[in-house]
């Protein structure tokens, strides 16, 4: 792609492609799966020994429910395949003097996966952050505060996004909050990306050191990404009142891009870059396809990435998407929410819960601070759930009423019967990061 010349008040950073019909859309797909099968193929042992070994050749995709006969690789696949031919695996497709950069995974689950990208991947990746920025609003006249760590962490280059698309693009880093608030007094910044508990416990540290965010900085977007809470309307609305800024929400993965996916003005949704990923939500017991708009697995398939391809990778993610035309105009599907990971899908009684389900809750009572933590452990044979909830300071209600009250609450928009254990403000561990929500102590019971 050459250089793009958008004027400020375009709705569109690429008009024609964003707005394309769904038929296009999958057209499109097609046209760029049957090529990038082919590359696989031909260019990554991995991928031709596993599809010999299956069975299924690249000429036999014709239309897109043809990748279903193709086999899925997860993570796992990603570190054995690395640790086998190293140091990036034969899932690469390219001769290592092609690579020009690579991103690796935290490691916090085992060895780091390297996620190695040409300069064509690097660019187009780039390119498509420019565009999501822009759908989210983000214009040449702002100040774009990037508050990522950019240390091997495939999130920190997306700041280039804002800086092609013409914003005054500030590579802040993982700053020390104290630091990251001068900053943006200083530069008056206008739009930051952070993760939610960031934003939320930044803004708690300007009120604490008499900065109202509201009036003394003039931050009115947050791009989030990481975490649930994003997309959760009970805590977006209460960040956004913290910080007098819109949220717009971000889906990344270190596997493929830095976002993938995000919002538009219309908030209602994230966008997915559809020309680069294929999407598929699935049961992940069968496999099959679950119905539009109900909770699968996220399986992804790169469309272009010719560093490493990713077939048909389960991702661990449970959402929910949507092809309904946004009111946005643009066209791409969208995914409806990230409502966690399948390892932190809690089975509580036999009844699926999420964490992010408990926050939904949590955050709509203004007597609770909103942090909060679950506790599972088993008592004579049985799930035992108890949320910790930590009530605001100054709170003079009658916590036996308030414990009552979210204890029904919580059962009536979870279906699961918990214990709430009230604390004072500032007990629970505050995320820097990453929120930790759940402890499950099951597992010690039965040791
Ligand atoms: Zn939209």
């Amino acid at each position: 792609m050459g250089i793009v010349t958008v004027r400020d008040d375009n709705a569109y950073w690429q008009p024609a492609l964003e707005t394309q019909s769904r038929a296009d859309w999958r057209r499109l797909q097609v046209d760029l799966l049957k090529a990038h099968l082919h590359h696989a193929y031909t260019g990554s042992p991995y991928y031709r020994t596993t599809f010999d070994a299956h069975g299924v050749h690249p000429d036999d995709l014709r239309t897109l429910d043809d990748l279903r006969r193709f086999p899925f690789l997860n993570k796992a696949t990603i570190r054995e395949r690395q640790l086998a031919v190293p140091p990036f695996g034969d899932l690469v497709a390219v001769p290592e003097r092609d690579i020009v950069y690579i991103s690796a995974s935290s490691g916090s689950t085992g060895v780091p996966t390297a996620s190695p990208f040409t300069a064509g991947d690097f660019d187009e990746w780039i390119d498509y952050e420019a565009r999501q920025f822009w759908s989210s609003g983000l214009r040449p006249t702002d100040r774009y505060a990037h508050a990522l760590n950019f240390s091997l962490f495939v999130g920190g280059p997306c700041v280039l996004g804002a800086q092609k698309l013409g914003a005054l693009s500030i590579h802040a880093g993982t700053l020390p909050s104290e630091r990251l608030l001068a900053v943006l007094q200083q530069f008056q910044v206008t739009a930051l990306w952070t993760t939610p508990s960031y934003a939320w416990h930044l803004g708690e540290t300007a009120v604490r050191a008499g900065i109202d965010p509201k009036r003394d900085l003039a931050v009115r977007r947050l791009f989030v990404a990481g975490e649930p809470g994003g997309s959760i309307p009970e805590t977006r609305a209460r960040i956004e009142a913290l910080w007098g800024a819109d949220i717009y929400d971000y889906y990344g993965l270190s596997d493929i891009f830095g976002s993938c996916a995000g919002m538009c003005a219309e908030k209602d949704g994230l966008h997915w870059a559809e020309d680069h990923i294929l999407v598929e939500v699935l049961d992940p017991e069968t496999g099959e396809p679950v119905p539009e708009g109900e909770r699968g697995e996220m399986v992804l398939t790169t469309l272009r990435k010719r560093a490493r391809p990713l077939i048909r990778f389960r991702t661990g993610d449970v959402v929910s998407v949507t092809t309904e035309p946004c009111r946005c105009g643009r066209t791409s599907l969208r995914l409806k929410g990230v409502h966690g990971r399948l390892d932190d899908m809690l089975i509580i009684k036999g009844v699926n819960l999420f964490p992010g389900d408990v926050e939904a809750v949590v955050r709509q009572e203004p007597a609770l601070t909103g942090e909060y933590r679950l506790v599972v452990d088993r008592v004579e044979h049985l799930d035992r759930l108890t949320v910790e909830v930590e009530h605001i300071h100054g709170f003079n209600g009658d916590p036996a009423d308030l414990r009552d009250h979210l204890r029904r609450h919580l059962k009536a928009a979870t279906g699961v019967g918990a214990d709430v254990s009230l604390l004072p403000p500032d007990t629970l561990p505050r995320a820097v990061h990453k929120a930790k929500r759940i402890e499950d102590r099951r597992s010690h019971v039965w040791s």
